[in-house]
């Protein structure tokens, strides 16, 4: 058999996402499928019942992560994962999530077709919550499952209406019993569409992620004094919006040097006291820094503080810069990015490399497993809302990639254990 024409049942796999695309159905082409809800379990029930007739052994753990494994010509040997979540936003679309899963489930039921017996299992896993906005915060099931949040804190978080998250996940039934963990894992991949405009715009069907962008998270505080707006000379003000407005005009720069992949926003702005005809004393803004490169986003870092420093002392205004928040870059697993970059090649597919912009289970996963990522495009870039639409090819693309990669990374003897 030559291993470079194997491919999945592309109608298949979309006909998987129109059933998903009918539970949860919002505003005729989108989903409301909130995390625990009457439609999560409809999902999750169908997604179990597909799984087991495809041979799959099902197991939830206690967060209600849900594994399907398809077992290996030697079983004992660390499984490669897939899978992605089928929770989706309040005004979510039918692919962010679902594709991932349906691909998994699409590449088990192609190497079924094909009596395909590979040497390590293949399992699908459903993380549960990546979406976070019924229960925040997001990628919750893989962030339980990595150890990064606590079990009994999640099961104690309530949703607007004071339902707890552990006696909704009890109600439908997903209170499984084993301790949340990545498992015994050689290798994780996670198909997406890529939420950003970049495939489109480059005319690429495959999006080889090489890693996640860092992220630096600032509040800015400006105190001048207030004063009113008639009687005090230019010469004299400590006026802190001129001073902030300097610092965002310098924020915006600095996002424009530092191309490529440099992200620099200010979106969050308070001015007080906000009154016509008083020089404002006080400013409060948020700065958003994010690149893939640590040493670069450092730097960005460094030119923020000078730029606050010189406006602070132009204006004579008290300053400070508090970093908040910081997630280093991450950088996916060399050996799974290349598996990517040969299944598009095998696969003969125009790809590219690419960095994502938002956060994924599958950046959970790289903290313990080797992982990789797959993108496809979605129409003019859009997700988050219900008019989110990717082609049928396209999707099919990405699960034939995932399927050319899972069987490198499953027949690889240089994963297995010593
Ligand atoms: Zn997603």
């Amino acid at each position: 058999m030559n291993k470079n024409s194997l491919e999945v049942n592309g109608g298949r796999l979309w006909d998987t996402l129109e059933a998903s695309g009918e539970i949860g159905k919002l505003r005729g082409t989108g989903l409301r499928r909130l995390p625990l809800s009457d439609a999560d379990k409809q999902m999750r029930d169908i997604f179990c019942d597909w799984a087991r007739k495809a041979g799959c052994e099902v197991a939830v753990d206690q967060v209600g992560n849900i594994f399907a494994r398809r077992p290996g010509s030697d079983d004992s040997l660390p499984a490669i994962a897939t899978g992605s979540h089928l929770d989706t936003q309040m005004c979510g679309g039918k692919y962010d999530g679902v594709l991932g899963v349906m691909s998994g489930l699409e590449v088990i039921r192609t190497l079924n077709d094909l009596n395909y017996e590979t040497e390590r299992p293949v399992e699908v896993t459903v993380w549960t919550n990546e979406e976070g906005c019924r229960f925040a915060p997001a990628m919750m099931g893989s962030g339980v499952a990595i150890g990064k949040f606590d079990l009994d804190e999640v099961y104690a978080l309530a949703d607007a209406d004071g339902k707890t998250f552990r006696d909704e996940l009890d109600a439908i039934g997903y209170l499984g019993e084993g301790a949340p963990t990545v498992g015994d894992v050689a290798a994780f991949f996670e198909v997406h569409i890529e939420q950003g405009p970049i495939l489109e715009a480059e005319d690429k069907t495959i999006g080889i992620v090489q890693g996640a962008q860092g992220q630096r998270w600032f509040d800015v505080t400006l105190v001048g004094q207030e004063a009113h707006a008639g009687p005090t000379p230019m010469q004299t003000r400590h006026d802190a919006l001129v001073g902030a407005a300097e610092i965002v005009g310098a924020v915006n720069r600095i996002g424009l040097e530092f191309q490529p992949g440099a992200c620099a926003t200010v979106g969050q702005f308070d001015v007080s006291p906000n009154s016509r005809n008083t020089i404002p004393g006080r400013v409060v803004f948020s700065v958003d820094f994010r690149h893939p490169e640590d040493a670069r986003l450092s730097a960005m870092k460094a030119a923020l503080e000078a730029a606050c420093a010189k406006a602070a002392s132009g204006q004579g205004l008290e300053l400070e810069c508090q970093e908040i928040w910081y997630q280093p870059p991450i950088v996916f697993d060399s050996d799974c990015v290349a598996a990517v970059q040969a299944g598009a090649e095998a696969a003969g597919l125009d790809a590219m490399k690419i960095v994502s912009g938002a956060g994924h289970d599958a950046c959970h996963i790289s903290t313990l497993a080797p992982t990789g990522m797959i993108f496809v495009p979605c129409k003019d870039g859009i997700s988050h809302n219900e008019v989110e639409s990717a082609t049928q090819d396209h999707c099919a693309a990405g699960c034939n990639v995932l399927l050319h990669a899972i069987i490198d990374r499953a027949n690889a003897p240089g994963t297995n254990p010593e």
